[in-house]
């Protein structure tokens, strides 16, 4: 089997009825970029860049960061890099920044929610990826996007950081994509209206599922309405996916579900354009949707949409794709 998909390794992704999707990668430093295209991968999907913040005693300056972001997207040459602006709080505790502890860490002042009001911390990260843009094919996306001023004035500090640069003389690359992760609910419900001003969604499902249940990601005694197949999820990711291409942009998804197995049939079906997971889900995956209809799963799309429970959907589409 192994052999099988080192074969695939250099593929595009393609369904057995003529459909590309793409397959790409979650990182979390430099270091694991050699994985991502020892494994196949056609980009990065997600690059956390918190592992840059974590594990030591101050924040990193904007060389430091400018030098870990041109190494991704130099490895990567011109394939896809999304970049995810620092997703701090909730698990991801920075002891240096001294924040305050809150009753429900991840309700609270977390991610873009703390880059919007430290700017001090958020405008040379942002510096750092434009001077980097012009050494591969970036993107960068905003987390725990809740609403569209969230997502206009993250973008307005962008774009008053790229014109900063270029009078400083600084060239900074013209076409790169700005978008959201789609992460709450509140987005997922109104991704039409969002799809307007972003050039690309993200759903990350390890939030999306534990926000949409309102069960902890992290608590076990809950775990069982943790339900990546909920009908609720499936029409929540329907609704981001219909928005996205209603306005011409891409859809891709880089929580765990994107690379399950049993998931992404479905998402598939849906409609998603990329699919971002651990590097070593890479080729299991290609095989698999080698293997696949697009357009037959998308024939029971209505028919998935409307059933009541995760049981129902896992049941009927592990008939129809077996
Ligand atoms: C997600 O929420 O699905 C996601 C990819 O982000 P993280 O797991 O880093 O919260
Ligand atoms: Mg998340």
């Amino acid at each position: 089997q192994q052999e099988q998909w080192a074969k695939l390794k250099n593929e595009p992704t393609m369904t057995k009825d003529g459909s590309h999707v793409e397959l790409v990668a979650n990182i979390g430093t430099p270091n694991d970029v050699e994985g991502v295209i020892n494994n196949g991968g056609e980009g990065v999907g997600l690059y956390r860049t918190e592992f840059l913040y974590m594990g030591r005693s101050e924040l990193p300056s904007e060389d430091e960061q400018f030098e870990a972001y041109k190494s991704v997207l130099e490895q990567m040459g011109d394939k896809p890099v999304v970049v995810r602006t620092l997703d701090v709080g909730g698990d991801k505790e920075l002891a240096y920044l001294d924040l305050p502890k809150e009753m429900n860490p991840f309700l609270g002042f977390r991610a873009i929610r703390f880059c919007l009001e430290n700017e001090d911390v958020f405008r040379p990260q942002l510096r750092a990826l434009l001077r980097a843009s012009v050494y591969g094919n970036l993107k960068i996306m905003f987390p725990m996007i809740a609403t569209l001023e969230e997502f206009r004035q993250a973008k307005a500090i962008l774009l008053d950081e790229k014109e900063a640069l270029l009078k400083e003389g600084v060239k900074v690359s013209d076409s790169i994509e700005v978008g959201i992760m789609v992460e709450i609910p509140s987005t997922a419900v109104i991704a039409k209206q969002f799809a307007k001003e972003v050039d690309f969604f993200s759903v990350g499902t390890n939030d999306l599922i534990q926000y949409t249940m309102a069960a902890d990601r992290m608590n076990e005694r809950v775990s069982y309405l943790y339900q990546p197949y909920h009908p609720a999820i499936l029409n929540l990711v329907n609704n981001v996916i219909e928005a996205a291409h209603s306005e011409g942009k891409w859809a891709g998804m880089c929580g765990e579900m994107a690379g399950d197995p049993i998931a992404i049939p479905i998402l598939l079906g849906l409609g998603l354009d990329e699919f971002s997971m651990s590097a070593t889900s890479i080729l299991p995956a290609r095989t698999q949707i080698r293997g696949l209809s697009k357009e037959e799963i998308a024939s029971y799309k209505e028919e998935l949409l409307s059933m009541a429970t995760a049981e129902e959907v896992v049941n009927f589409i592990q008939e129809k794709t077996k």
